[in-house]
């Protein structure tokens, strides 16, 4: 970084320091990970600097033979690895993707079954604040209150009564399997097409650790930097029938240019997630978020439906320890732990009080942690949440993440200033 070092010394810095907290902090976030070398290199590229307004073969401008084959690497590798029929990859985002989708099959005030995103749901499946919740009639479909697992039958249920035209499917935090088949058989009798976000879960999907939501969604979202591990970006696939529909929604419909550069990056992360290294990496993830929630069982906290299933999990550290997950999350942070407080299903406190934290391994799996390293994490977060008034305690904890982080280096090439 040579010409930003030289002529922006302030933005230099900060991302210097962000380089630095990536590198020296516990990355729990369940939804961030850190992208490979091949990916920020196509990222940072000169494709950032080419218009290529439409799609690959039929663009609005001249000289797009180069990102021409970028783009069309991105299809053949993503329709390949999810074994779609047709694939949409310029969204600018995981939301943008959802937009196109929704933008594209439904007529405003029409109604949408989606995931109540107090029980785990993204914005884009009907916040109030959101386009979702803004222009479409929202039914809100939860999870058992017991199993805090969701209920497919109760989803039938709410399915047969409202008769809604879409069926959305899909989480940000949710930490048992979903079954897109089961979700199907619930819209073939209500008549409803069904849509999987599969932002959270791509990587496990690619690797077969998930089961694979294509063949039984009309159109499948998604994000690429989540347990994908690509650029901060999205992609839709969905049946033959709608690649028209979808591909107009997405341009002109809702975006001008698309990126090149992030699609070039994309194209990397499809190829990288074929690999046999990738389905490793996503195995050990499942078995690292597993590890780190039964550790932490049994020190006595409380997982939200007892478990996982995937690559995260749901403290509820307020009956576990009498602490909101705001709380809990402010004084991890001292202790250079990231995490993010959580609703928990049928949460008594309001959203950014929260009585969870939600636990992710993608991160800490990406550098290289396993099984023995997670148990070691969920000891050093009982000590945080067991002394969140103790100074000398959370010193000690920032020590131990720092001897542990400097053993697993993030990017092994990149020098650290
Ligand atoms: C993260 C996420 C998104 C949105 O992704 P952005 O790229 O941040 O817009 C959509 N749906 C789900 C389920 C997510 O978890």
């Amino acid at each position: 970084m040579d010409a930003i070092k030289k002529y922006d010394k302030k933005l230099y810095k900060a991302i210097v320091g962000e380089q630095k907290r990536q590198q020296e902090n516990l990355e729990l976030i369940a939804s961030e990970n850190y992208a490979t070398d091949a990916v920020l290199e196509a990222q940072g590229s000169v494709l950032t600097n080419k218009y290529a307004e439409g799609y690959p073969g039929r663009r609005w401008y001249g000289g797009c033979e180069h990102v021409d084959i970028a783009e069309s690497l991105a299809i053949c590798r993503v329709k390949k690895l999810y074994k779609a029929e047709h694939a949409n990859v310029q969204p600018h985002s995981g939301s943008s993707a959802n937009m196109a989708v929704v933008f594209s099959q439904l007529k405003f005030g029409e109604k949408i079954l989606a995931m109540d995103l107090a029980c785990g749901g993204h914005l884009t499946h009907g916040h109030p604040l959101n386009f979702s919740g803004k222009y479409f009639r929202i039914i809100p479909y939860g999870v058992d209150r017991k199993t805090e697992r969701l209920d497919y039958d109760a989803i039938l249920s709410l399915g047969k009564k409202h008769k809604p035209k879409l069926v959305i499917a899909g989480a940000s935090a949710y930490s048992r399997t979903i079954h897109a088949k089961r979700l199907r058989e619930v819209c073939d009798k209500i008549g409803a097409m069904l849509m999987t976000d599969m932002a959270h879960i791509a990587g496990l999907v690619a690797a077969g650790c998930h089961p694979n939501p294509v063949p039984y969604s009309e159109f499948v979202t998604s994000t690429t930097h989540k347990t994908l591990c690509g650029p901060r970006s999205g992609f839709i696939l969905c049946k033959k029938k709608f690649a028209k529909p979808i591909d107009y929604m997405v341009f002109p419909g809702l975006q001008g240019g698309p990126l090149m550069h992030i699609i070039a990056a994309k194209a990397v992360a499809f190829k990288e997630a074929q690999t046999e290294r990738f389905k490793k990496k996503q195995i050990q993830t499942v078995k690292n978020a597993y590890a780190l929630s039964e550790q932490l069982k049994r020190l006595g906290y409380r997982i939200v439906s007892n478990g996982t299933d995937n690559h995260m999990l749901l403290v509820d550290v307020f009956k576990s320890k009498g602490i909101t997950g705001k709380e809990a999350s402010a004084v991890l942070d001292k202790a250079r732990i990231t995490v993010n407080k959580n609703l928990i299903p049928y949460d008594t406190q309001p959203p950014l009080v929260a009585s969870g934290i939600r636990l992710g391994s993608p991160a800490l799996t990406t550098r290289g942690m396993k099984e023995e390293q997670m148990k070691y994490i969920a000891g050093l977060i009982d000590v945080v949440l067991s002394n969140i008034s103790n100074k000398k305690k959370i010193r000690e904890v920032r020590e131990a993440v720092s001897n542990l982080t400097k053993k697993f280096p993030i990017y092994k090439s990149r020098v650290l200033l």
